[in-house]
């Protein structure tokens, strides 16, 4: 089998024009950005506004392993399937981030013959909306401490600075750092640190954002420190959300691609699934719902994470309605849920799969409370063996659980057309209501047990002294009547990412909150969430390489 990037290289892509005007955009809707990319403008979706929305079909997952199960490349392979029965559709992503490009994960452009393309340039610099993310962050915090510095008539206490620095990088040595060292002329010094990228709250806001308009006074709103009386310093004290939004106005605009099957993508925002909502952004998802009868979508980790804060957080935030979801499920998690060890994943186990597809309904009840229809897609790899899907398939079957096997790493489109024949009829089918996990009138602290105990089948929840005085804090602020984004381990249910299948009679701990008050949530957190991860002994960047005519090898 060809490696990814050779796929890609013989991949034979239109030009971005043919792309555009299959999707009836006219001339002035969209940018060149290159022969295969565009921009799309920010204005389309108010130009669009009276056109009928499309349906939303969200591609969620079990607990996955640390590899990822294919949630991409599904949504990648289920929109070529998709035109490959006749229907129109769209694919709105994420924008991969370098760190785990660089580091282990690989990158976030599908894979096989299911790929969002050039993924070269989409992997790596793409249209430059991560630079512009980082410049923004990174002006933030120094026109804060030349606040600092120039006498501080804000009152900030140094030592209650909320706002980091970011870079797209995998890079632990800048975890925690000191600046300002050197003298008066060199700033006040204090505690500082880096964080990825992709975990700065600008990139949740532009993702949340519906408008230029909305960007600005999202990042007016982001809480950056606290004063010598504790009071919230905000970007608009600093007055600088007007400079903040210039360097975004580019960023903000949906970038348009193709697949390998030449199926139209709009890859826009690569929030972190963990600290942040983990979703492309509601102007990617929202136009290509006007610009096709089908969108397919994907929202980062499994359903306890992804599909909660996709529903409970994007479409609430962007008002738009999920009309069907494809859960995804590969042999080799269930395996590992089963407790199997991840060396004997290739090897066909089928009591280990049997104890593991406690996981898989753990997330089939998620998604039925929610009120979804539903398939589930087994993402087809290599080493499965007959006996294992069939497996699942009557396993699905016995509780009348749709089900598709996908093959659309190895086939593309062509593997995935049980799952978009399925899926279709279940999108066409009106839902009667979508149940939120929680009412946003709830209190944080009942927002965050429904979600325990709902979602992750926890009995309760534990305080630490720390959550308990930020609850009571963030309630007088008058943040409580905000959405939570839960910060937990993607490996398991629970907030212990050894405990495999369907844990059951836990208790989740509730470290501490962060105001994330520009995205319009808060952040909880459940364990050591790492915002800037390391990289691993032997980073993917060793395979990498370009030769002396441009030729990019080892990119996956
Ligand atoms: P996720 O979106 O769930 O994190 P990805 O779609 O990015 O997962 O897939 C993770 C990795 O696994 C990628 O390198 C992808 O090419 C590979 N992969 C996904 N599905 C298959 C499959 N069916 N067979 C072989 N490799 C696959």
């Amino acid at each position: 089998m060809k490696t990814d990037i050779e796929i890609a290289q013989d991949a034979d892509l239109k030009p971005i024009e043919e792309i555009a005007s299959g999707l009836d955009l006219a001339r002035e809707d969209w940018e060149p950005y290159g022969h295969t990319k565009a921009k799309l403008s920010d204005t389309l979706l108010t130009k669009l506004h009276d056109k009928p929305d499309g349906k939303v079909i969200l591609v969620t997952s079990i607990n996955p392993t640390p590899a990822g199960e294919g949630k991409s490349t599904v949504t990648v392979g289920l929109g070529q399937a998709l035109r490959k029965i006749g229907k129109e559709a769209v694919i709105a992503l994420r924008e991969p981030s370098l760190g785990p490009v660089m580091g282990m994960k690989g990158g976030a452009a599908g894979g096989g013959y299911s790929q969002v393309l050039p993924m070269e340039d989409i992997n790596l610099h793409f249209t430059g909306d991560l630079h512009a993310i980082t410049s923004a962050n990174n002006a933030l915090s120094a026109m804060m401490d030349n606040h600092i510095h120039r006498g501080n008539t804000l009152n900030i206490d140094p030592r209650r600075i909320e706002w980091k620095r970011v870079m797209d990088m995998n890079d632990r040595a800048l975890r925690e750092i000191v600046v300002g060292l050197g003298g008066p002329l060199r700033g006040v010094p204090r505690e500082e640190g880096f964080n990825i990228t992709v975990a700065s709250e600008i990139m949740a806001i532009l993702c949340l954002a519906t408008s230029l308009e909305d960007l600005k006074a999202r990042i007016a709103e982001i809480v950056v420190a606290y004063t010598y009386d504790e009071e919230p310093v905000t970007v608009k004290d600093l007055q600088v959300e007007g400079a903040l939004t210039l360097l975004l106005k580019d960023a903000i605009k949906p970038n348009l691609v193709q697949t390998t099957e030449n199926t139209p993508a709009i890859i826009h925002g690569g929030p972190f699934a963990n600290i942040a909502h983990g979703c492309n952004s509601i102007m990617a998802t929202k136009t290509a719902a006007k610009l096709s009868d089908y969108v397919v979508t994907e929202a980062g980790f499994g359903a306890d994470l992804g599909a909660e804060k996709f529903l409970d957080i994007k479409s609430r935030a962007g008002k738009f309605d999920t009309d069907a979801v494809v859960i995804v499920a590969t042999v080799r998690a269930l395996k590992m849920h089963g407790g199997a060890k991840p060396e004997d994943l290739k090897t066909e186990d089928m009591n280990t799969l049997k104890t593991g597809m406690e996981n898989l309904k753990k997330h089939i009840e998620t998604i039925e409370s929610f009120g979804l229809p539903f398939v589930v897609a087994i993402n087809k790899f290599p080493t499965d063996t007959k006996a294992e899907t069939d497996f699942i398939k009557t396993w699905c079957e016995s509780l009348n659980v749709d089900v598709a096997l996908t093959d659309v790493h190895a086939n593309g489109g062509a593997g995935g057309t049980e799952l978009a024949e399925k899926i279709v009829e279940k999108a066409d089918t009106p839902v009667q209501k979508l149940n939120y996990v929680y009412d946003l009138n709830d209190s944080l602290e009942v927002k965050i047990r429904k979600i325990a105990q709902m979602v992750y089948g926890a009995d309760n929840i534990e305080l630490s002294s720390t959550a308990k005085k930020q609850l009571t804090f963030y309630e007088q602020q008058g943040w409580g009547r905000l959405p939570v984004c839960m910060a937990k381990t993607q490996y398991s249910l629970s907030d212990d990412p050894a405990l495999l299948g369907r844990p059951e009679n836990f208790t989740v701990t509730i470290r501490e909150l962060r105001p994330s008050i520009g995205a319009g949530f808060i952040v909880v957190l459940t364990g050591n969430m790492m915002t800037m991860p390391g990289l691993p002994e032997k980073p993917a960047a060793l395979n990498m390489d370009v030769d002396q005519d441009g030729k990019i090898i080892g990119l996956f």
